[in-house]
């Protein structure tokens, strides 16, 4: 069946209904080492994570890895060019959970990125970065231990996908007066905009089914976390892009307050709830006045309008939501990009799950993850419905590469992300225990070692603190 692989004789797949994954206790799960230092840390993570699920749960669980190849690695053994073999992504399909390493962007070959490529082949549609802090992580903030935040971002749409043609192409070219000529003016909205001609232009398509698959998948998310941290915050640049940053954000409430009506509530809804709670005798007009700055000089039917909401949620969600209640549910809320960014670092024990799109999500996820030690803690996870990769979150960092220096963190805290999502959390919570300890005793790589204060000397290698997390399992 497969080219040049062959799967291992034990174990059994993986296999995905109502879009969960149903983990057999002897699970199949391909993994591809990556490039650079691939070679350090995976050796390190496969260590770790199968210590972690031998210690906890004895001989009843373990998992079979599966080599599969991607990037240099493949082309070494498929060929030139061969960055991403079919054998390869027919396992992923086959075995649907998988753990890599980082990969070299390919030059040449016709592929732009093999990450992105591998998220667009399995239409791994949400990309989640938790971000937490580790008692003595060496950081920039000042209260690190108030970040505690996972970013969803959307994998598969807006202007980071690269439906884009250079400056002067005939394509561009021709679209540049299409849009000038007749798109532009056709629309009143737009007046006498023009679009310059020696423009490079790029599309930004947001869809609803695609925003509304990842804030579900966030909302769900919500809901199995800890009371007081079931909230989702919609982040978007709406008040520019309207029709999608804007539109992300309305289908994101859409979403909470209909398919989640019992379980959510938005935060202009808890506003009305609580004004109300506070005075039973409030007037619609007054509840009004109190949720919108600013009201007293909007003109009559704006003001109407804000009446009218209020009405309509007391009317809806009074009975299942008031007094009180509504603080028992999912916040849904949302913030304009540029302010979230300011507020992770001034207010961040205020959030917790971050929806985003694309782009935006790509910028929040690195801001995140340096607040709590850069990027080689930083893991990560690309999610579909039938399948999912975990993946270091970091590139090859080549220079690195065989030296067994490189940090290890980023890939076996992904590999922790996996045992969650298969549903091994006594696994995970050893890595997770292991890596605290290592870190508070000041076991670290040189990278976290330089920062620390005074600097360790010397710094464990990347094999050493991959025991080191081991050993701290459970002391
Ligand atoms: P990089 O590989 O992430 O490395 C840049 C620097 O970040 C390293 O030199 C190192 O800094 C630090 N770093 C990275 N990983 C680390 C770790 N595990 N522990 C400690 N420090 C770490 O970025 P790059 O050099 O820009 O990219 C190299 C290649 O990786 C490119 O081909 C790029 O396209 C690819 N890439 C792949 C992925 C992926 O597969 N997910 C992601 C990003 C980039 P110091 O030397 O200062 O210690």
């Amino acid at each position: 069946m497969y080219e040049k692989i062959t799967p291992p004789d034990a174990g059994a797949s993986i296999i995905f209904k109502d879009e969960e994954p149903i983990v057999p206790d002897n699970p199949i799960i391909p993994f591809i080492r990556g490039d650079g230092t691939g070679v350090d840390i995976w050796p390190a993570a496969k260590k770790v994570i199968d210590e972690a699920v031998a210690t906890a749960y004895g001989n009843k669980r373990k998992i079979h890895w599966f080599k599969i190849y991607a990037g240099d690695e493949a082309c070494d053994l498929y060929g030139t060019y061969q960055y991403l073999p079919e054998d390869t992504l027919k396992a992923i399909k086959e075995y649907g959970i998988a753990i890599k390493g980082p990969l070299t962007t390919p030059v040449g070959g016709g592929i732009r990125s093999l990450n992105v490529a591998l998220r667009q082949i399995n239409d791994l549609y949400a990309c989640v970065r938790p971000c937490r802090y580790y008692l003595g992580t060496p950081s920039p903030h000042k209260y690190p231990e108030k970040v505690d935040a996972i970013v969803y971002r959307e994998n598969t749409e807006d202007i980071y996908l690269g439906i884009e043609w250079p400056q002067g192409s005939e394509i561009g070219q021709k679209l540049i007066d299409f849009l000038n000529r007749e798109l532009i003016p056709a629309t009143p909205e737009h007046g006498n905009k023009q679009i310059r001609l020696d423009s490079g232009i790029g599309i930004k398509p947001i869809s609803k089914i695609g925003s509304q698959r990842l804030v579900r998948r966030a909302i769900q998310h919500a809901l199995r976390l800890p009371k007081a941290k079931q909230k989702v915050t919609l982040v978007h640049k709406g008040n520019i892009m309207k029709y999608t940053e804007g539109a992300f954000r309305d289908w994101g409430y859409e979403v909470a307050t209909t398919e989640f009506r019992a379980d959510c509530v938005t935060e202009r809804e808890s506003w009305i709830l609580s004004n109300k709670e506070k005075n039973p005798e409030l007037t619609v007009e007054e509840n009004a006045r109190f949720i919108e700055p600013g009201y007293n000089t909007l003109t009559p039917d704006k003001q109407e309008k804000i009446s009218r909401e209020v009405e309509a949620v007391l009317e809806a969600i009074w009975e299942s939501h008031g007094g009180g209640k509504w603080q028992e549910k999912v916040l849904v809320n949302d913030r304009i990009a540029d302010s979230i960014f300011q507020q992770i670092q001034t207010r961040p024990d205020e959030y917790s799950i971050l929806a985003t799109m694309n782009l935006n999500g790509d910028y929040l996820s690195d801001a995140l993850a340096a607040l709590v030690g850069g990027l080689g803690m930083g893991p990560g996870a690309n999610i579909g419905d039938n399948c999912a990769i975990f993946e270091a979150t970091h590139g090859t960092a080549p220079k690195h590469a065989g030296l067994d220096r490189i940090n290890p963190g980023s890939v076996i805290l992904s590999g922790a992300m996996m045992l969650e999502f298969m549903g091994w959390q006594e696994a995970a919570d050893l890595i997770k225990k292991g890596i605290a300890k290592s870190i508070a005793s000041r076991q670290v790589t040189y990278d976290l070692a330089r920062l620390m204060v005074p600097p360790v000397e010397p710094p464990l290698k990347c094999s050493e603190f991959a025991q080191a997390i081991i050993d701290n399992f459970q002391s």
